[in-house]
């Protein structure tokens, strides 16, 4: 399978490794690469100078990236050096955070290069990404793509996943128990996933 990918980018690559998941091949991106410099942040980065210059000016990361952040493995003392840092800026009269948090900056910055890797993804390797797994776009992924090809493929996704729901209704009924099991099995988490992006 990877001699017939020759010639994609890494950023290609990564987008068609996304959609053999049921998510949204952006937003996994975008959110991966926030996530894994968050890790790398608490493994290293918490006494580089510039960064905690960064993250005061910024106001630290946004609750959803708090969310994240208290979930990789060990934060405790990384946690209390930033925190001590961005505190004492807040109590000494901080001023208003500017821009976007420091892994939403991360997330904005993949999501972009995701979009135009997707774009320019040639259509044989989009159509047999799309045949060999159930990776989708949420709306808001979906929505930023111009009229064209790829947005017609994903729409149609839609439509797929539409029937997948109607599936999984009919089936819940006890007289289709045995039906129950299939591609529509979990239709209702990628329809979250179309509606909420990365959860
Ligand atoms: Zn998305
Ligand atoms: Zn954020």
């Amino acid at each position: 399978m990877w001699a017939a990918l020759r010639g994609l980018n890494g950023d290609q690559l990564a987008v068609i490794e996304a959609l053999s998941e049921p998510v949204c091949a952006v937003c996994s991106r975008a959110e991966g690469e926030a996530r894994r410099s968050l890790e790398g942040v608490l493994r290293d980065g918490v006494n580089d100078v510039s960064l905690r210059n960064d993250w005061r000016r910024r106001g630290g990361l946004c609750a959803r990236h708090w969310r994240v952040w208290r979930h990789l493995e060990s934060p405790p003392l990384s946690t209390a050096i930033l925190l001590e840092d961005l505190l004492g800026t807040y109590l000494e009269g901080a001023t208003v955070p500017a821009g976007p948090c420091p892994a939403c900056a991360v997330v904005e910055r993949s999501e972009k290069r995701a979009l135009t890797a997707l774009r320019r993804l040639p259509a044989k390797h989009l159509d047999a990404a799309l045949e060999s797994g159930p990776g989708l776009l949420c709306l808001r992924h979906l929505e930023s793509l111009p009229d064209g090809e790829v947005r017609q493929r994903f729409r149609e996704r839609l439509e797929e996943l539409r029937a997948h729901l109607r599936e999984q209704i009919r089936t819940s009924d006890h007289r289709f128990v045995n039906e129950r099991k299939g591609p529509h099995a979990d239709a209702w988490l990628r329809a979250l996933r179309v509606f909420g992006g990365d959860v």
